[in-house]
């Protein structure tokens, strides 16, 4: 085909819808524009009971929510959503997933019905230029997101996508990754990490479980050393977190719960203020400890 021919052939049909899902794009970020940007969040979720629990971490995570405006639409990396290449939710209805086993019945009726964004969706895979990002319309939430989320905004009238971890990608991708969908606050988008800093499901002392802030000797090691180099804004220590000896070792013993800190510390801007809350130690190897950036 000639280059001409193939321009003409471009402008019948597809020039058109194209033309309106471009439209109907910057319509959309038009929609977004946002006098104030938004905190970032890592959440530490902890046990999926945390969704029907009343407990202090809970009570975290709704004080937290109410510290700035109500978001037009969230954006979750969770460590329960894992593929090989980076993929977002882009389904209008997001199902809710109960990823778990050996819980009450109670908790697998649970229902987190919040409305999907397909133009956030797209909105995001605008955004990134380092890799080419997957409309997902399999995935719906996870409850490394609507266990948590569900505190923030019980009514589930916020839109809510996740973003999934590339599994095959070294820390670093994951950071660079988060700083080009840094725009999105400014667009009263909340981008909200969901794992545990400290995370070592092998090890956790189940008879401690309901011991208040009982944490390891090597885990409250490698949390001490974690909310310093936070509170330092040395990133660069936490993305090389395989080089900081054995108490990182122990506490990260595959990255997944870890990873979605880094996204949101690539966020923090110059100046940035942290808070840390639900600062504590659960059953030995676990931290609940969540950062608020901004
Ligand atoms: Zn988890």
């Amino acid at each position: 085909m000639k280059r001409s021919d193939f321009l003409k052939s471009l402008a019948i049909i597809p020039l058109a819808s194209c033309m309106s899902k471009a439209n109907e794009l910057g319509k959309f970020a038009d929609n977004l524009e946002s006098t104030e940007t938004l905190p970032v969040l890592f959440l530490g979720h902890g046990s999926p009971m945390n969704a029907l629990e009343e407990n202090e971490f809970v009570t975290g995570f709704r004080n937290v929510g109410k510290t700035f405006q109500k978001p037009k639409a969230i954006l979750c990396i969770s460590a329960h959503w894992e593929t090989r290449g980076t993929y977002v939710t882009a389904m209008d209805h997001p199902k809710t997933i109960h990823d778990f086993g050996g819980f009450p019945k109670a908790l697998f009726d649970v229902q987190y019905p919040a409305p999907g964004s397909p133009e956030l969706a797209h909105e995001t895979a605008n955004l990134v230029k380092k890799t080419t990002i997957g409309m997902d319309e399999q995935w719906g939430l996870d409850h490394g997101a609507w266990t948590v989320i569900k505190h923030l905004y019980p009514n589930a009238d916020v839109p809510v996508i996740q973003m999934s971890i590339d599994y095959t990608q070294p820390a670093q991708y994951h950071y660079d990754l988060a700083k080009e969908i840094a725009r999105l606050r400014k667009k009263g988008i909340l981008i909200v990490g969901s794992g545990n800093m400290v995370h070592n499901l092998g090890m956790v002392a189940w008879d401690r479980l309901n011991d208040d802030n009982y944490g390891f000797d090597w885990a409250l090691e490698a949390q001490q050393k974690m909310k310093q180099f936070i509170q330092e804004g040395n990133h660069q220590a936490l993305i090389n977190y395989n080089a900081q000896g054995k108490p990182f070792q122990l506490s990260i013993p595959s990255p997944e719960h870890y990873l979605p800190l880094l996204y949101t510390l690539a966020l923090q801007e110059k100046n940035e203020p942290i808070t840390l809350f639900n600062d504590k130690a659960v059953a030995g190897s676990l931290t609940m400890t969540s950062v608020k950036i901004g």
